[in-house]
């Protein structure tokens, strides 16, 4: 299948990711969790402008899976999801997050600043997996798409099986090498503090599962 090119600006932006340092990269997961909340919130006010769209409190939660063995890493969500279009736009162009806004009005200052400080957005997720997959089924959409990118040098986009609308994230943690520590991004009590840390206001449930050893 045929990569398509990111944008300029992203592929800078997915640079300063790539060559993110240690202390930044945990802040991935408040990117993702944010992002897995904002989905759902979505489907939440649809419901309440739409009659014919019930919101059952009990079906919508985000779900951080660890598999030590295959060193994936999936954040799912059960909300609004992405046709193939909006995985196009939303994750192929960076210029569409608001944060980046604020990071082109700052250009000469040091990225790492930025990194550490404002939302950085879906692309944090390269500051710890060298293997991103986003599968995704939108609302009132019959067709899920998988969307999958090993970095600056593009991505790819599939139709793909998903029964549930939501979108899942799939993280294939890079190795350890002698400097850095990527390992405990599969440790439950490492992944249970930064969402202490970071996502404790979010208001849907947050629901772990770790397997392998
Ligand atoms: P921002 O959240 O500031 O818009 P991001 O880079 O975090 O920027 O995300 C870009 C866009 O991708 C979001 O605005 C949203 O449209 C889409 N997106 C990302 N993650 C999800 C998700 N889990 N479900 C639905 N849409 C998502
Ligand atoms: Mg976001």
């Amino acid at each position: 299948m045929a990569k398509k090119e990111f944008k300029a600006e992203s592929k800078r932006l997915l640079e300063m990711m790539i060559n993110s340092i240690y202390t930044q990269r945990e802040i991935f997961l408040r990117e993702l969790i944010s992002n897995a909340s904002d989905a759902i919130d979505k489907i939440y006010y649809k419901a309440l402008a739409d009659d014919a769209l019930v919101f059952n409190k009990e079906d919508y939660f985000i779900k951080v899976t660890a598999d030590k063995d295959s060193r994936t890493l999936t954040i799912s969500d059960t909300g609004i999801g992405m046709t193939q279009e909006e995985l196009e736009n939303n994750l192929g162009i960076i210029a569409n997050s608001g944060s980046f806004a604020f990071k082109k009005d700052n250009e000469s200052k040091d990225g790492h600043n930025i990194i550490g400080q404002f939302g950085v957005g879906f692309y944090s997720a390269f500051m710890v997996a060298d293997d991103v997959t986003v599968i995704s089924k939108a609302l009132g959409s019959d067709q899920a798409y998988k969307w999958e990118s090993q970095g600056a040098d593009g991505y790819t986009i599939e139709p793909f099986e998903k029964d549930a609308v939501g979108t899942e994230i799939i993280l294939k943690i890079k190795e350890n090498s002698e400097e850095d520590n990527y390992d405990e991004f599969l440790e439950d009590y490492r992944l249970k503090s930064i969402i202490k840390k970071y996502s404790d206001f979010i208001r849907f449930p947050i629901k772990m599962d770790i397997t392998g050893s």
